[in-house]
């Protein structure tokens, strides 16, 4: 039986949505059109919302609202996400990598995907604040060792699929980076971050690379894992620093037992919301939450 893919970029479409079939009482109680389509994947990043606030899951994955805003923070990582792929792309094809130009002209095209009327600024931010940032933090990135990475690489966003966990969907991952020294295999995971990144802050972020690292380890058993965050902070003074995550098999057992609840309280229908001021003020469904009868 194969139970695990590698797929080639973009076969799952432009969209990450995670449809679940769902009862009437729920599609009701939400005063929404449900999609009804059977759920064949799961993504560390939805695991991850639903344990924020179930119902903002509920909204996105099962009721399928559309997200009318979106905030400037999210363009911005996916725009500089867009730029380190370019970047990368270039060296794998043997090329000598990018100049600041070329990144800022990826950033760009990036940032014009979002419609500008759709973007949600903070009070401190705006379009222009947030493209001279994009400029200081390509150029440090090009200037640290992150941009010339060690050994072959041979994925940059590369979409793997398998299942890790008996009963619960394949697990999706789209993986930033991935390279091959002959000691061991890297998995990189890009994050923009608004401060320095703590050790402690990646080994709580450990989980979903553990997750990824469990994926390409049944792809190629036979070398060491070696897992780490790229971390590029958006501060008056950049830094572009690598935390490095241990492939701990306890820990992993551990995450998977975890997604294991969370897709049982999923499949039980267990959305309620959880509001906070972290939760709230970044979420799109603010309105259909307020109307949420319980
Ligand atoms: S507004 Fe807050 S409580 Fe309501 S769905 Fe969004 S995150 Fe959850």
């Amino acid at each position: 039986m194969v139970e695990f893919q590698l797929l080639p970029r973009g076969s799952l479409g432009a969209s990450d949505a995670e449809h679940v079939s769902v009862t009437p009482h729920l599609a009701s109680r939400a005063s929404v059109a449900v999609p009804v389509q059977p759920r064949d994947h799961i993504s560390y990043s939805s695991i991850n919302l639903f344990r924020q606030c179930s119902l903002r899951y509920f909204f996105k994955y099962v009721a399928g609202l559309p997200e009318e805003k979106t905030s400037a923070s999210f363009v911005f990582g996916r725009a500089v996400h867009r730029a380190a792929e370019f970047h990368y792309r270039e060296l794998l094809s043997g090329g000598e990598g990018s100049n600041l130009d070329t990144l800022l002209g990826e950033f760009q095209a990036g940032w014009d995907e979002q419609p500008p009327e759709t973007i949600t600024f903070p009070k401190t931010e705006s379009r222009d604040s947030l493209g001279r940032l994009a400029d200081r933090l390509l150029r440090a990135f090009l200037d640290s060792d992150l941009s010339r990475p060690v050994g072959r690489i041979i994925g940059i966003e590369e979409e793997l699929r398998g299942r890790l966990i008996d009963g619960v969907p394949d697990l999706l991952a789209r993986l930033d980076l991935m390279t091959e020294t002959d000691d061991a295999i890297t998995i990189t995971d890009l994050k923009t971050a608004r401060s320095a990144w703590s050790g402690q802050q990646a080994d709580d972020s450990a989980e979903q690379l553990l997750l990824y690292g469990a994926l390409v380890r049944r792809l190629i058993p036979h070398k060491p894992l070696r897992l780490e965050f790229m971390v590029a902070t958006k501060t008056k003074e950049i830094s572009i620093t690598r935390h490095t995550v241990p492939f701990d098999q306890r820990r992993l057992d551990r995450t998977k037992r975890i997604v294991e609840s969370v897709w049982r309280a999923i499949a039980a229908e267990h959305f309620f919301p959880s509001p906070s001021a972290m939760n709230c003020s970044t979420c799109p469904f603010r309105d259909p939450c307020r109307r949420w009868s319980g």
